[in-house]
């Protein structure tokens, strides 16, 4: 394993892999992009996410300072297209490289030609803070990109001398893929939960407006099948454990889901139910040794608001025979 030389590392290699760090809003060790060398190892590299719009600048040194030309980027594979996993692949592509390829999911694909109306959605939830978060996000030319399907079995392709199967992995999003590598490296985004690098305790990625935890476990399903030998997570890194990482994702998710039913069910507004979630989490972490440094990692990388908007939507969306009529 090399790391870059400074104190706070733009990127890690892990056996071909490296894992870049956004540094998202200051944080380090929270969303990460992944550069995966040509198989030719001609300097030409895939991006695995693009990274926020706003964190266009690190993402090009932590590229450089892995040894790699920002113009030699040939593809870029986006699980799904959130702006903390797709924001830069416009700006990435139309600064250094127009001709390289875009693979998003076809449900997907629309967005990133015209992503007015995805900035939009996410301008009403951030408001004043939209630009300081997720900066620009510029629209992919039509030409330049593949929708893929992903269905049954996977959908194998093609990149830079890499086979590369997409496999479908709803849940989390509607259009999201993961990617299995041929060297055994699935790419989960956010369809397998999020854990800080080296923690053992995994929290879900449960955000509004797409959750649904059946789609979800099917997904982990799919994933098992494909018997990765490691997982990489877009929060934040690689996992070695992956059947024993799967099931904890789906325990931690059905574990949140009923805490919030019960609140719910139990009369609680929003704020009480989200500093419930708060506690219970904190308490589940400090129990488990987790540094405060990491605390607050994980506090970023699942965020408590979300996961209660996630899954009360989810709740009263698909099983409204599960709430209590008030
Ligand atoms: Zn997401």
């Amino acid at each position: 394993m090399t790391t870059s030389s400074q104190s706070t590392p733009t990127f890690l290699e892990h056996n071909g892999v490296f894992v870049l760090d956004t540094q998202h809003m200051g944080f380090t060790g929270t969303i990460a992009t992944f550069l995966v060398p040509s198989k030719a190892n001609d300097g030409r590299f895939i991006l695995v996410e693009s990274g926020p719009g706003s964190t266009v600048k690190t993402i090009e040194k932590a590229i450089q300072d892995a040894g790699f030309d920002p113009k030699a980027l040939g593809a870029i594979l986006l699980t799904h297209i959130h702006l903390d996993h797709a924001g830069a692949t416009g700006n990435l592509i139309q600064t250094h490289n127009p001709d390289a390829h875009v693979y998003v999911h076809e449900r997907g694909a629309k967005h990133m030609i015209d992503p007015s109306r995805l900035m939009d959605s996410a301008r009403r939830i951030y408001k004043e803070k939209m630009d300081m978060l997720w900066g620009e996000m510029l629209p992919i030319e039509a030409s330049k990109l593949t929708a893929l399907e992903g269905g049954e079995g996977g959908e194998s392709f093609e990149v830079l001398g890499h086979t590369i199967k997409a496999y479908y992995t709803p849940g989390h999003a509607s259009h999201h893929v993961s990617f299995l590598f041929d060297d055994g490296t699935l790419f989960t985004g956010d369809s397998a939960g999020a854990k800080v690098n080296g923690s053992a305790v995994v929290r879900p990625t449960l955000p509004p407006p797409d959750i649904n935890l059946e789609l979800y476990d099917q997904s982990l399903d799919t994933m098992r099948q494909s018997q990765p030998d490691r997982l990489m997570l877009t929060h934040y890194g690689q996992v070695l454990n992956p059947q024993e990482h799967f099931d904890k994702v789906s325990a931690a998710n059905h574990q949140w889901a009923q805490l919030i039913l019960d609140d719910l069910n139990a009369g609680l507004e929003d704020e009480a139910i989200i500093n419930h979630l708060h506690e219970v989490s904190i308490a589940e972490l400090a129990a488990d040794g987790t540094s405060q440094e990491d605390i607050v990692r994980h506090g970023v990388i699942s965020n408590d608001t979300m996961s209660v908007a996630g899954l009360k939507r989810y709740w009263e969306k698909h099983h409204p025979e599960a709430l209590v009529s008030s």
